[in-house]
């Protein structure tokens, strides 16, 4: 690292390196600012675009003070870090304007859902599994099929157990870990809101996405998303709500479940970019990272807009061969991380197919 360049005050911290760190470092450079990026792989992808790289994991107390003495703020990219790291990170002065709370909140599946319920946003039923007693109680209650989750570190579909009869059930061999079991939702419609709040706690909020998955892992991202008027207008308030109600500075990705009942459940939220916000790049006004680095910095907000109808597919490890000669276009926006070994169900990269502008 260059210290004797390092200008603090116009330096942005972000913790964890993946793809949604490098496009936070791309959205602080054409704000003007520089970054520092904190992770423990030499290879992270974020390194190729970050100004400066601290290689260190998040317990890595020399690693954290030279984070927090050369950055103006500190931001993350990523729900799973622990909550020592941010009050190590304090303790050493750094300004982190959101906080540590929707880290804790939000890195537990079931501390998440009951912060939810108690400010009355409709969950997926669900209940906490400790023992294999617990499993079947539950599960008798629930009714098959169900899922059962470990409730921390899970994502893509990792940690998860789709439980669809009693063979299935007596399968199950439980860890000693504390898991959630969900009622499994008869789902019309996947969909995602990401709300942002601005320190002055002013709030946005991006358009309504439809998500389609595959292999529990996001496939296919569709905005304007074809929920009713309606559906749309109980999704955006409760997201204003949540992000308001759980009092949070910075992005907000919420998704939700629509039963084919036409019933609203909360899913998971995740207090930094998303997935499914990667079509605001190219389809909006205002990209999701533009937005976050804006609400935590003090900047004014924008309202996003969209600008063009908008599909965006994910780049997984095993499209290798299918996306070789995929170039971008006026209308298709090709993005590769750089992320190494083309692995399976790793995301690699993601394409935004633009349709007809939006009066
Ligand atoms: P993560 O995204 O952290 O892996 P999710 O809870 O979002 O975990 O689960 C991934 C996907 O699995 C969801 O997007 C959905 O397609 C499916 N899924 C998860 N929970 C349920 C549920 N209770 N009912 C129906 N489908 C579910
Ligand atoms: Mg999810």
């Amino acid at each position: 690292m260059k210290d004797l360049n390092i200008i603090k005050e116009k330096t942005i911290g972000i913790l964890g390196g993946g793809q949604l760190g490098k496009m936070l470092c791309e959205a602080a450079f054409d704000l003007g600012y520089k970054t520092m990026v904190l992770d423990a792989n030499k290879d992270a992808c974020a390194r190729q675009k970050a100004d400066y790289f601290i290689e260190a994991s998040y317990d890595d107390k020399n690693a954290l003070e030279k984070l927090a003495k050369n950055t103006c703020l500190i931001t993350y990219e990523f729900e799973h870090i622990p909550s020592e790291t941010i009050k190590i990170l304090e303790d050493f002065g750094a300004n982190i304007p959101q906080g540590a709370r929707p880290l804790y909140l939000s890195q537990d599946r079931i501390r998440e859902k009951e912060a939810l319920k108690k400010i009355n946003i409709p969950t997926v039923p669900y209940y906490k599994v400790l023992t294999y007693d617990d499993l079947e109680k539950y599960t008798k209650i629930l009714g098959f099929p169900v899922i059962l989750k470990t409730s921390r570190g899970g994502y893509d579909g990792k940690g998860q157990c789709f439980i669809k009869d009693i063979k299935d059930l007596k399968a199950v061999k439980l860890e000693n870990i504390t898991y959630v079991l969900e009622k499994a939702i008869d789902i019309k419609y996947e969909v995602s809101c990401i709300a942002i709040r601005a320190k002055n706690k002013e709030i946005e909020l991006f358009p309504i996405v439809r998500n389609v998955h595959k292999n529990a892992i996001l496939n296919i991202s569709q905005v304007p998303s074809p929920l009713s008027e309606d559906l749309e207008k109980k999704i955006k308030s409760y997201s204003k709500d949540i992000i308001e109600k759980l009092d949070f500075i910075g992005p907000l990705a919420i998704e939700y479940f629509i039963a084919k009942d036409l019933k609203i459940y909360f899913n998971e939220m995740a207090p930094r970019p998303h997935n499914s916000g990667h079509f605001t790049l190219d389809a909006c006004n205002v990209s999701q990272f533009e937005l976050h680095l804006r609400s935590i910095l003090g900047l004014e907000l924008k309202r996003p807009k969209l600008l063009r109808k908008v599909l965006m597919q994910n780049i997984l490890g095993e499209d290798k061969k299918s996306i070789e000669n995929l170039k971008s276009d006026k209308n298709t926006k090709v993005y590769l991380y750089g992320k190494g070994a083309w692995r399976k169900g790793r995301k690699m990269g993601h394409i935004n197919i633009l349709g007809d502008f939006v009066k």
